[in-house]
């Protein structure tokens, strides 16, 4: 079974509300629509969220002209929602990317832009200055909210574009609220309790490096398995930490970080809102 926060018959639902569905174009050769086959879903498979590292006018101008776009583009102030691309079409935000299974997600995705500046490089990392105005998390919420319902997107696929490539980016970075997004219902977040229960053991002993890159990527995560702390592991644990554990996100593998992929990748301890186990 799959658990989605919304109900699968709001696709046929939402075919049957546009004309467009029922009307083919007018070169097409006669067709015969009786019949309808009942194994299908959405092209649309995964939300990326992304910060746009710049501020509202060169967001809009680099989405609109350059060579990258995105479905959505998330203004703060005040807080505006610009769609800029056809769900029906394929906008150009993920890059070369990975989750799980899947490859290449701009043919399987709609990407959600953020205004929200870059991070300052400093010696000893990147440093987020600058918080999402509520007003705006509020907005990208309501949106995530609606583009899952109407395509049937798995709670678990509502992902960072730091998730799906974590040697390239870290946006929407450390500072985005996705506590926020399990609070209303819209992704699994690791159970508390268990991860409390975990968590001492781990600081007895810490698993080995290995150990962690082989539940980083049961997670869904594409990370190397040397069994080296390597850079492209530390990005790869930086990543999960800003999603999971924003107070620290320096890639180093530690107790709390052990406690929380545990949990996370044991069945039944992802929780949806309501308190049921997350099923894939
Ligand atoms: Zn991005």
């Amino acid at each position: 079974m799959t658990t989605s926060p919304w109900p699968r018959r709001t696709l046929a639902i939402a075919c049957l509300a546009l004309s467009a569905c029922a009307t083919p174009p007018a070169d097409m050769p006669p067709l015969d629509t009786r019949f309808s086959a009942a194994s299908q879903d959405s092209r649309v498979q995964f939300i990326v969220i992304h910060a746009t590292e710049e501020g509202f006018e060169d967001s809009l101008r680099i989405l609109t002209e350059g060579p990258v776009s995105s479905h959505y583009l998330v203004d703060a102030t005040p807080p505006t929602v610009y769609r800029l691309v056809d769900e029906d079409q394929r906008a150009w935000h993920a890059g070369v990317s990975s989750w799980g299974q899947f490859g290449s997600l701009n043919a399987a995705s709609v990407g959600i832009e953020v205004v929200n500046p870059a991070p300052i490089k400093t010696a000893t990392g990147l440093i987020w200055n600058t918080p999402y105005p509520q007003a705006q998390i509020d907005a990208v919420i309501a949106l995530v909210r609606s583009i899952g319902r109407r395509h049937g997107v798995r709670a678990d696929r509502i992902v960072a574009h730091s998730d799906i490539a974590p040697q390239r980016k870290v946006d929407p970075g450390p500072r985005f609220p996705w506590k926020q997004l399990a609070d209303a219902g819209l992704i699994p977040w690791p159970d508390g309790a268990a991860v409390a229960r975990q968590r001492p053991a781990y600081e007895q002993q810490l698993p080995a490096v290995k150990w962690f890159q082989q539940r980083l990527a049961s997670h869904g995560f594409a990370v190397p398995q040397t069994g080296e702390l390597d850079a492209a592991t530390l990005r790869v644990i930086a990543a999960f930490q800003m999603k999971y554990r924003n107070s620290r996100y320096d890639g180093q593998p530690d107790a709390e970080t052990a406690a929380l992929l545990d949990v996370i990748t044991t069945p039944g301890g992802l929780l949806m809102q309501d308190g049921t186990p997350f099923k894939p």
